[in-house]
């Protein structure tokens, strides 16, 4: 099914409102199988509100407003619409009623406002949407050839909540909800596209019924599984199912699902461990420590860190010994673990850190091009490193690295 957005509103043209209304019912519905196609944004005027729905009409045929259903007189949506509709208004006593009942409810003096009586009128032949979060009902208005018009309340308590217990199964049971389109990704990182696909073999194909993209970036490769136009029951199933089936050909070289970000998974198994850390940075500059501290509550793990961006800096401040960087140099997996053990050391933490790296465009040797960085961490004394190389810019490099570390640091502490 395909639906129009009609918000209503001068604080939304104004921009002192975010629109987070349409946001939110195009997440909802599209998990249902309902799509939005357009979404218009008209002031509080009456003439705006009309011609935007009748074009809406003309369209899809299909139209959920939000906003000006309050009892004020800047609320039009109700009459604008009952007129497009040739419908007259009436008082509707049943509201009025429940009107009254909530006004001594709520303990509040004298009697129900005549204004308030004006949330209580209604187009002829319109629907009521209960509205359980709030005292302004919902209206439906449906044509002969079944075009209709939906009106919300704009309060967004009140409209989330109506969305959920009245339109939304209104329409699904109009037979809206029959197919959806459903994504699930895997987080992958520390392996390339063409060896995951090796490793996965006939899956790669075509995993039990749904399509697969690899979607490569600096924090690693995303596999994301879609399936199309299938009932939502059938789409989470087949989801499951593929995801089970590729976790267990490539398990260990997922970290997560969907949003996930490697910085809260490391956070989340130090404070499991009890540990603190602190970082060591060269090629970086800082990165990983803004990765970590990006992410609100790492205080409670994050002690701080060195940025050892020149050799005397990795000397003086971190311990590094000049025979090692004389031996293998500064971008070398001996160096990188001389600075985890002696940022843990100096800042008297569990957990030490370190990454050493030619960002470039220049620096590059034949033995470390460009794109080489060195990761070590250092658990309580217990220190583990690797090198590699990758492509891109200085900054995809200093990207990857960083993520790179915080792999190694999630590794280490997970065993
Ligand atoms: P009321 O009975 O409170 O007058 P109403 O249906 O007339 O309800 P509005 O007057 O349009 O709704 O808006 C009420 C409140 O909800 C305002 O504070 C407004 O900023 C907020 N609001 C309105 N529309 C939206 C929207 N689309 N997204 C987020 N907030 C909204
Ligand atoms: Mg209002």
């Amino acid at each position: 099914m395909e639906v129009e957005l009609v918000s209503i509103g001068d604080e939304l043209l104004l921009g002192y409102t975010i629109d987070t209304n349409a946001a939110f019912f195009a997440r909802e519905a599209a998990a249902l199988g309902i799509r939005v196609v357009r979404r218009a944004t008209v002031g509080d005027g009456a003439d705006e509100i009309a011609s935007a729905v009748k074009e809406a009409l003309v369209r899809t045929g299909a139209v959920i407003t939000s906003g000006g259903l309050g009892p004020t007189a800047d609320d039009l949506t109700k009459p604008s619409i009952a007129a497009l509709f040739n419908r007259g208004m009436r008082l509707d006593e049943s509201i009025v009623e429940s009107l009254r009942a909530r006004w001594k409810a709520r303990g509040w003096p004298g009697e129900l406002p005549e204004a308030n009586k004006m949330q209580a009128m209604i187009p002829e032949d319109a629907t009521i949407l209960v509205n359980r979060h709030g005292s302004a009902p919902g209206i439906w208005l449906e044509d002969d050839a079944g075009r209709w018009v939906a009106m919300l309340p704009g309060v967004p308590r009140e409209f989330r909540g109506m969305t959920k217990d009245e339109l939304l199964p209104r329409l699904v049971a109009m037979g809206a909800g029959g197919t959806v389109v459903r994504s699930r990704t895997l987080r992958t990182t520390g392996i390339a596209e063409s060896a995951l696909a090796d490793k996965l073999g006939e899956l790669a194909k075509d995993p039990a019924g749904v399509s697969l993209a690899y979607l490569p970036g600096w924090e690693g490769v995303d596999l994301r599984l879609t399936v199309r136009d299938v009932p939502s029951v059938e789409a989470d199933a087949r989801l499951t199912r593929a995801a089970d089936a590729l976790r267990g050909k490539v398990g260990k070289h997922v970290y997560g699902e969907d949003e996930a970000d490697m910085a809260v998974l490391v956070l989340h198994a130090l404070r499991a461990h009890r540990m603190r850390i602190a970082v060591a940075e060269s090629c970086t500059g800082g990165m990983l420590g803004m990765r970590l501290t990006a992410i609100a509550g790492s205080s409670e793990v994050v002690h701080g860190g060195v940025i050892a961006y020149d050799n005397e800096v990795k000397v003086a401040q971190l311990g590094v010994r000049q025979e090692t960087l004389v031996a293998h140099g500064a971008v070398s997996e001996e160096t990188a673990r001389e600075m985890a053990t002696g940022v843990r050391e100096r800042l008297g933490v569990d957990v030490g850190v370190s990454i050493t790296g030619v960002a470039g465009p220049g620096g590059g040797t034949p033995e470390k091009p460009v794109g080489t960085y060195c990761v070590a961490v250092d658990v309580r004394g217990v220190t583990r490193s690797f090198r590699t190389s990758s492509v891109g810019d200085r900054h995809e490099v200093r990207q990857r690295a960083t993520q790179a570390a915080l792999s190694l640091v999630r590794v280490a502490l997970e065993g």
